[in-house]
């Protein structure tokens, strides 16, 4: 479904790197305005960047209320850490809660109102696998995924048959940042190689893989394009 004219600007939380580069750079392909954003500035072909942290209330309501009207909200900013739960600091787990889950809930109240005003609004939220099941060592990450889950659903059930659908994806390992990050650290820990700590991370998956982030993005865009997919969380895991 085209969405109306109005409608195609499009927010992307997080959309300097990574996944949310991919999903920016698919939204301009599809000729939608996009405004990526992000706590640092850097040139990204074709969109815009906003300046703003997804975790600071007022920062996230002053950038809503310039931007204006905003037909597809993409949840993706995040952060990840990894650690046993002993290890796991107050500050760990205080920064990934509120970006992953604090950040997806003031940016779809942000845009919700105008939204459900206009009959037409797209909100996809890039949780993680760690969003639908546990791990060892992740109990941070995986309860601020579950919340993001949780949070897409309950919009689901609030906004249906209004015309604004909430959505959430669900991958597995991607090859961004925050994965070479991860194999730093498991080859720190291992003492193994590059090499075998991405076979070793891909092994922890169903499929087997490292995921692109085209992958993501694809998935993403066939959300925004499906009016019957409130509620969807897709997991991209190769089926399990
Ligand atoms: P990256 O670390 O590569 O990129 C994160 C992006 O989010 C950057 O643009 C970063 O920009 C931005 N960001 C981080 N914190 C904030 C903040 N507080 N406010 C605004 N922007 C912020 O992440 P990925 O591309 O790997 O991950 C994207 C999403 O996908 C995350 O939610 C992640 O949890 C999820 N995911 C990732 C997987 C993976 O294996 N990589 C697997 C499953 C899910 P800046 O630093 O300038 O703020």
């Amino acid at each position: 479904m085209t969405p109306p004219d109005g409608d195609r600007r499009a927010v992307v939380t997080g959309g300097t790197r990574g996944i949310g580069a991919a999903v920016t750079r698919r939204l301009v392909e599809a000729g939608y305005e996009v405004f990526a954003m992000a706590r640092h500035s850097v040139d990204i072909d074709g969109a815009a960047v906003v300046v703003c942290d997804v975790t600071d209330t007022l920062a996230v309501s002053d950038v809503f209320s310039r931007l204006g009207t905003v037909g597809v909200l993409v949840n993706n900013a995040g952060a990840a850490v990894s650690n046993p739960i002993e290890r796991t600091t107050d500050d760990e787990w205080e920064t990934v809660m509120a970006v992953n889950a604090t950040g997806p809930f003031l940016c779809s109240r942000a845009v919700v109102p105008g939204m459900k005003e206009r009959g037409f609004g797209r909100i996809v939220t890039i949780a993680s696998s760690a969003g639908i099941a546990g791990a060892p060592y992740i109990s941070a990450y995986a309860a601020s995924k579950h919340a993001a889950v949780g949070l897409t659903r309950a919009l689901a059930a609030e906004l249906a048959g209004s015309g604004v659908t909430a959505a959430a994806v669900c991958p597995t390992y991607v090859k961004t940042e925050m994965t070479d990050e991860t194999i730093r650290n498991i080859a720190d820990r291992t003492g193994a190689g590059l090499e075998e700590a991405w076979r070793r991370l891909a092994d922890l998956t169903p499929h087997g893989r490292i995921l692109q982030p085209e992958e993501v993005a694809d998935v993403v865009l066939d959300l925004i394009g499906d009016p019957t997919a409130n509620g969807e969380i897709r997991v991209l895991d190769g089926g399990s």
